[in-house]
């Protein structure tokens, strides 16, 4: 049997293949047909252009109908795809196309030039376009392209996506994820949020994380489910499709901009079955003013880049405000002391998961990838929590100082390398401080040289041209020192408590 997700994708085809599988608000409908006929195309134009199976397509390009097309279509051909995310700057992209020298790339027209100049710089790798409309070269030739093609056989652990996550050093990782992976979770993750055909997700997160991408894509192909698919997530159009819906994903940043709005109510999440968040801590304030409002406990879940999802609150029995639930079908999880044993009855430690969910390891950094796997093969998360009585996980907190600000992933090492380049910064320190739109907001200490002037304004605005707008500082707060521990570490601790009020 083959290991194939676009194979269990496929299995979901409908007799009828005039069922819709995906619409959009201005009633562009996709149906099982065109899914079947448009991965078939891009596959035959993608191998058309001499792509075999394992050669990555890297995607920069903002989200639509077609660019989940294009992911399945590399899947079907056994390529590997490689999305990015879309605020990357120019040194972000050139860094991930040198280490994952990918066969091609996608891009937003927009961006064509600046992509074909770091595309040469690369041995002349192809580049063609997407834009948000899904029209562009690639589907020049997609249209062009036979829409029937023969899904190519794979094992499940072959090779599906590499999704980069960014390192403590400030280098971005490419975590590689398997058909396997993917699929073992797509299942567990149906089976515990009850998706069958009947359902409607409103998916609006951006398809270059694992949350959009993997999560919300997977539960509805592979359950046969209908989207009403956003480009983008605005509280008027999520409002205006809840009604239409009986599913929905978000981040807490989503459910925080719900609740500023007075036209959520019980009344309008009618039809709705379940609301799901996570990739970042979904306050239990933020949990009961929306079961106060809508009548639907959140159901909470935890998962990264590397393992997809791990736990999840479950949709039948209890849902824990500030807990992210059990493990889920086929997951272990454990957590472990400061020599690696398993503690248990409540006590604090580093979370560990192992299972088919988990990814074999990082793209070309086998001596990072030993770093965080245990010798009995169990996956160091980085995230602090303890396991309550009944083997509820609850996350306390991250080891390596993540901020996580709008589910976004923010390195502060990634900042203060940029900000410590500046002329006249003696060095700086980027914490992130609770805020209640974003979850945390990223903040920076300066330290300057001598009487050198440094500006919050000047500070941001190098910081804005150099990287993501996303990873760019709310504040800058300027100190004449940075208050330091005995073996001459920089007590974060001590700056969340000063600036975070
Ligand atoms: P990413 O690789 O971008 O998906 O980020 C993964 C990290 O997000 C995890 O290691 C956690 O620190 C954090 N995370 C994901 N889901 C949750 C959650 N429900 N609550 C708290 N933190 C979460």
């Amino acid at each position: 049997m083959t290991g194939s997700l676009y194979a269990a994708v496929a299995a979901r085809l409908p007799a009828d293949r005039s069922r819709p599988v995906l619409e959009t608000p201005d009633g562009h409908v996709l149906t099982w047909g065109d899914l079947d006929a448009e991965t078939a195309r891009l596959a035959n134009a993608l191998t058309g252009l001499g792509l075999g199976p394992g050669d990555r397509v890297a995607v920069r390009a903002e989200k639509s109908p077609r660019q989940l097309m294009l992911y399945l279509a590399c899947l079907r051909a056994g390529l590997v795809y490689l999305p990015m995310n879309t605020a990357y700057h120019r040194d972000e992209v050139d860094y991930l196309v040198g280490n994952a020298e990918p066969g091609l790339i996608v891009c937003d027209p927009a961006a064509e030039d600046e992509v074909r100049e770091i595309a040469a710089d690369h041995g002349k790798i192809p580049v063609l376009t997407l834009d948000p409309h899904g029209d562009g070269s690639l589907w020049a030739r997609g249209a062009e392209a036979s829409p029937v093609f023969a899904t190519v056989d794979c094992a499940a652990d072959d090779l599906a996506c590499i999704v980069y996550t960014s390192g403590t050093t400030g280098r971005p990782k490419g975590a590689m994820l398997s058909h396997g992976n993917l699929v073992s979770n797509a299942e567990a993750l149906i089976a515990t949020w009850g998706f069958t055909a009947d359902d409607v997700l409103l998916h609006a997160l951006p398809l270059f994380h694992a949350h959009g991408l993997f999560v919300a894509c997977h539960c509805a192909l592979l359950s046969g489910a209908r989207m009403i698919w956003l480009n983008k997530f605005t509280p008027d159009a999520a409002i205006a499709q809840i009604p239409r819906a009986t599913a929905f994903m978000g981040v807490p940043t989503l459910y925080t901009r719900l609740l500023a709005d007075p036209r959520l109510t019980r009344n309008l999440c009618r039809t709705m079955r379940v609301f799901i968040s996570g990739s970042a801590p979904l306050l239990a304030e933020t949990w009961r003013s929306f079961e106060d409002r809508t009548g639907h406990g959140i159901v909470e879940r935890y998962g990264m880049t590397e393992t997809v999802m791990n736990t999840s609150n479950p949709l039948h029995g209890e849902r824990r405000a500030g807990s992210v639930g059990p493990p889920l079908p086929g997951v272990e999880v454990r957590v472990v002391d400061d020599e690696g044993a398993a503690v248990e009855g409540g006590a604090m430690g580093a979370v560990q998961v192992r299972g088919p969910n988990v990814f074999s390891g990082y793209w070309r950094m086998p001596e990072k990838t030993a770093e965080e796997f245990t010798t009995d093969g169990w996956f160091r998360t980085g995230d602090i929590g303890l396991i309550d009585a009944d083997g509820y996980l609850h996350l306390v907190g991250r080891a390596k100082d993540l901020i996580i600000t709008g589910g976004y992933n923010v390195y502060p090492k990634e900042v203060e390398t940029v900000i410590d380049r500046i002329d006249g910064v003696e060095e700086s320190a980027v914490i992130g401080v609770p805020d209640a739109d974003f979850g945390e907001a990223v903040t920076a200490v300066v330290v300057p040289q001598g009487d050198a002037s440094v500006t919050e304004a000047a500070v941001i605005a190098t910081v804005k041209d150099a990287i993501a707008n996303y990873k760019v500082p709310k504040r800058v707060h300027v100190v004449d020192a940075l208050p330091r521990n005995a073996m001459g570490k920089v007590q974060k601790n001590v700056l969340r408590e000063r600036f975070g009020k």
